[in-house]
């Protein structure tokens, strides 16, 4: 995620959308109670989130079929999610936040749930054994309500547009729009068939499956990321929309859209974006998807999100920075994704590194200038007081992620040198590609490709809560 204006009030809501509100599912039958034990847990283990997630199985599919009205603001949604259980489970649980169900099956047996606050629970016909591949689907129809909090978070979530819908959830919004194990530990597959009113263009990940379809005055589009994903990339942006496709200079399908509004940004994004994604493959390693963009849309988030193949920028011109920060998360956050939310400096802190990497490629000025300025800024500022290697709930998205994340990495390849700072770029992305990392593993590897022993540098850079001396 990337900010235009770089706020830094607390988040405090994140927990207050977990409250419980009365269940409104059907109850579940005392028959088919099922022994504590096997009850999948109703968050992924990420202490920081407690209800973020659910545990007892692993998605590998989503294919989800939308139809959405923009003038009502209404959607009509069926998931299907293909997953396996990692334990024996009599009922499991997954993140929805809203909308009226419809019906939920397991293996196309009809399957009770109950509701209580985002989490739906799921209790099959008969339990499931551990091991055992499932496809649990629910239909499901409501008004979208994104997550609204006065936190440097802003709007996230499905947020409805004056023509459709601007669809960007980190950290947790996707239950704004569909069933999920709604936490960046498990990544899944997706298809995605959208439809909406005819003239407006509906944009998921990865890339179109077929021609788009018209029929009764409805378009439907079918996209399919085909590489992993975490549930917070996921976008069915939608809306009237501009488009330019072709290839990037390298080869890479380069899709960009742009709200009419922005029109005169169109060739200009989709120039620069080809441009930084084949910079990157070169600096970072093979580009890790099957194809690139971005879209622009009008609804004025104030901040972009790195959607995996399609940041999206809302409401605002982007400028080469920004461009380059979400392109970079494709690597750093996309294809490595994190597994824990306090490690989200490793998403951040190398995005916004690479914005100082492209002003370095563009003569726009050295990453140790930009090192430098922030460091002058005097021992009392604020990201000296929060250290990056260890996020917080409340204020995840701290600048101290950011900039003093990035500041470690320059630390790191000031005391490395170029050469291997560079080959650990590409060693980090090639040996985890597609996987998730922590802190210790890239610690780590710095020290197997460098050489040299680096604890105390990350210690005082991550962990300490001061500002590191230069000698560190
Ligand atoms: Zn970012």
């Amino acid at each position: 995620m990337g900010s235009i204006r770089r706020t830094a009030v607390s988040l405090t809501v994140l927990l207050a959308v977990l409250a419980c509100s009365p269940s409104n599912g059907s109850a579940a039958p005392t028959s088919a109670r099922p022994a504590a034990g096997d009850a999948g847990a109703p968050g992924i283990g990420d202490a920081d989130f407690p209800l973020d997630g659910n545990g007892g199985y692993d998605v590998a599919h989503y294919g989800l079929r939308l139809d959405y009205d923009p003038r009502k603001r209404h959607l009509n949604g069926a998931a299907a999610i293909q997953a396996r259980a990692t334990q024996r489970l009599s009922q499991f649980n997954l993140d929805l936040s809203g909308f009226d169900i419809g019906g939920v099956s397991v293996d196309d047996r009809e399957a009770t749930y109950s509701r209580s606050g985002d989490e739906l629970t799921v209790i099959p016909a008969a339990p499931l054994a551990e091991g055992d591949r499932f496809t649990v689907k629910i239909t499901y129809s409501g008004t979208p309500q994104p997550v609204k909090n006065a936190t440097n978070l802003g709007t996230y979530g499905w947020i409805p547009t004056s023509d459709g819908a601007f669809v960007a959830c980190e950290p947790n919004g996707a239950r704004t729009w569909f069933p999920a194990n709604d936490h960046p530990a498990d990544k899944a597959r997706f298809d995605f068939e959208i439809t909406v009113p005819r003239g407006l263009t509906a944009l998921a990940n990865g890339e179109l499956t077929g021609k788009p379809e018209t029929s009764g005055g409805k378009t439907t589009f079918t996209w399919r990321e085909r590489h992993p994903m975490v549930t917070y990339l996921a976008t069915a942006t939608l809306g009237r929309f501009e488009l330019r496709q072709g290839k990037t200079a390298g080869g890479l399908r380069n899709l960009v859209a742009v709200d009419p509004e922005f029109r005169s940004s169109l060739d200009r994004v989709y120039t620069t974006t080809g441009a930084i994604t084949d910079y990157w493959s070169t600096v970072f390693g093979a580009y890790p998807f099957s194809s690139t963009g971005g879209v622009v849309d009008n609804f004025p988030t104030g901040y972009a999100l790195e959607n995996q193949t399609k940041p999206m920028y809302g409401g605002f011109d982007p400028g080469e920075s920004i461009i380059a920060h979400e392109l970079a998360h494709q690597w750093f956050g996309n294809s490595l994704s994190i597994k824990r939310w306090r490690d989200l400096w490793l998403n951040e802190g190398f995005a916004t590194y690479a914005e100082w990497l492209w002003s370095e490629h563009t003569g726009k000025g050295r990453a140790q200038e930009t090192f430098d300025t922030t460091y002058a800024r005097g021992a009392d500022d604020p990201i000296w007081s929060y250290p990056p290697g260890r996020a917080r709930p409340t204020d995840l998205f701290n600048e101290s992620i950011y900039t003093r994340g990035a500041m470690t990495l320059h630390a790191l390849r000031v005391a490395i040198g170029d050469p291997a700072f560079f080959r650990l770029l590409k060693e980090w992305n090639a040996q985890h590609r597609y996987e998730h990392v922590s802190t210790a593993q890239f610690i780590a590897l710095a020290e197997k490709v460098s050489g040299k022993q680096l604890d105390k540098l990350f210690d005082a850079w991550l962990f300490q809560p001061r500002r590191p001396s230069l000698s560190s």
